[in-house]
């Protein structure tokens, strides 16, 4: 058993803007069931602390004045949440990230090094709270300082950092540094320096004993210029270090059997109730009732990384097919409204939701037939493994994590026995088109359709296996640590 302090800016269900919050609240619990002593550390946001009601906390002095940690467990588990509030720090509303005007809040440099701060101290065991890990688990850029600022404890725990998205980098200006007040001998490009900016982000890559990344492939492709958001070469340094491991989904809250937030319920076995949920879905959203069109989705992040523009492009031609569309999304308004006018145009065949909607999700992955998901690059990705639970093969772009987890229709795969969905291989309007098009010659063959969505809907995504890999992870930090020790100490004798 070890003992695993989990790190992250969002958790669910306590707080979500995407895949990471998804990760940070289920691989917890499924570690907690392989019997590990993990808890979980995070901010205290305002939505957070209101949903909770009052907790018991303690109160810590750091240099940034008194901190209450509050204590709590992940709802419906026994996994124990730590969250940090500070006032004026984390107690805001809405997006942990971003203020009501969509910019990001101008102090997150401040916000996010003081989670890494209380960080540390929690790993090094100085706040009282009688709990020393093993390891620290840091997910993401903004808890990068902690890999770094931990090199000064000759007593530290290991560590370990997930990259859930290298886009995401936690880059300030120079000024930060300074303010933040960090050990002089961080600020060189081997360090947390990046073109005379901060970047939170290479605290964990450059420190971290060990990291990971949500996908096989996508840990491949950052190591290359297209894919490396300019950590590449820092990146291929550490491949040694680097391991790719795909995430799990909640397969009780996205299990078409039992779901209460659609009205049929569905297995692969029986697909019945599918038909069913399509009609309601045709109906909540005013699309025109027919069960033989096919009913494309889309749910997402409506920004460039989801290839929203590439669907854009090719909206004139699949208005010329039998399609109708489910979109469900929210983020750049350029798209939002350029996709709401296509909307307009076809209201019976188009229906666009602007917004986040958990049920509607559900409904949407259970009714529809297809689901779009050609995304420029996709570090794991959730939602085609969501629809293919579903039996709504999705198309995909053949990069990260969608190539890790959606095998190919194709005669060969199916001649034996596989094939999940339709993948295509460049970020184009026309391989899309391409794909759309093959995904319907196989979706009018209802033989061959009803084949495809069951073995998609047969495949194990679930979380057991990913936490028994990150367990693995751990002990290889452990090993590297301690090695790394054992080699500093007979270089000091020598
Ligand atoms: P990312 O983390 O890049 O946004 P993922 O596919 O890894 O993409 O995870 C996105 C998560 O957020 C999934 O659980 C998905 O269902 C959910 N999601 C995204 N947009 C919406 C939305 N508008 N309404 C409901 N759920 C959404």
């Amino acid at each position: 058993m070890r003992k695993i302090l989990f790190v992250a800016s969002e958790v669910y269900p306590l707080i979500k803007t995407g895949g990471l919050a998804d990760v940070s609240g289920s691989l917890p619990i499924a570690l907690h069931a392989l019997g590990q002593d993990i808890r979980i550390l995070m901010p205290a946001y305002a939505d957070v602390s209101e949903a909770l009601g009052p907790l018991p906390s303690r109160r810590i002095h750091q240099i940034n004045g008194a901190i209450d940690i509050f204590e709590t467990v992940l709802p419906g588990s026994a996994v124990p949440v730590w969250l940090i509030g500070h006032e004026g720090t984390f107690d805001r509303p809405g997006n942990p990230y971003l203020a009501p005007n969509g910019k990001p809040w101008p102090d997150n440099d401040v916000r996010f090094a003081l989670l890494c701060r209380v960080g540390v101290e929690i790993a090094m065991n100085r706040v009282g709270l009688r709990w020393s890990p093993d390891i620290v688990h840091c997910n993401d850029w903004q808890t990068g300082l902690i890999p770094a600022l931990l090199e000064d404890e000759p007593t530290r725990p290991a560590t370990v950092f997930t990259i859930h998205n290298l886009a995401y980098q936690g880059l300030f200006p120079s000024d930060s540094f300074r303010k933040l007040a960090l050990p002089h001998r961080f600020w060189n490009y081997e360090s947390l320096e990046f073109y005379e900016q901060l970047s939170f982000i290479k605290g964990g890559l450059v420190y971290a004993d060990r990291i990971s990344t949500v996908s096989p492939n996508y840990a491949t492709e950052i190591q290359g210029e297209a894919f490396g958001c300019g950590m590449a070469n820092l990146l291929k340094k550490r491949s040694d270090r680097l391991s790719g491991i795909i995430n799990g989904i909640d397969d009780e809250a996205w299990n078409p059997a039992i779901d209460p937030l659609i009205p049929a319920k569905f297995d692969a076995a029986n697909l019945a109730g599918k038909a069913v949920d399509k009609a309601a879905l045709q109906q909540q959203l005013g699309l025109r009732q027919d069960e033989e069109v096919a009913l494309i989705a889309l749910v997402g992040r409506t920004v460039q990384q989801k290839g929203i523009d590439l669907v854009l492009d090719i909206m004139p031609k699949l208005m010329e097919m039998p399609v109708q569309l489910a979109i469900l999304g929210s983020g750049e308004k350029k798209y939002e409204q350029t996709l709401k006018q296509w909307s307009q145009l076809y209201p019976d065949r188009i229906a666009l939701t602007v917004g986040y909607d958990e049920p509607l999700a559900h409904l949407i992955e259970a009714g529809a037939d297809i689901f779009l998901m050609p995304s420029r690059f996709e570090p794991c990705g959730l939602n085609q493994m969501y629809s293919q639970r579903y039996g709504t093969p999705p198309v995909v772009h053949g990069v990260g994590g969608l190539a890790d987890t959606v095998e190919d229709a194709n005669p060969q795969n199916l001649s034996m026995g596989l094939g999940s969905g339709v993948v295509f291989h460049e970020a184009s309007a026309s391989e899309l088109l391409r794909a759309v098009k093959r995904a319907l010659v196989l979706f009018e063959d209802p033989e061959l359709w009803k084949k495809i969505q069951q073995v998609a809907m047969s495949k194990d995504f679930s979380w057991r296996q990913s936490a028994i890999k990150y367990l693995d992870v751990y002990e290889l930090a452990l090993n590297d640590r301690h090695g790394g020790l054992a080699r500093s100490r007979m270089a000091s004798l020598s």
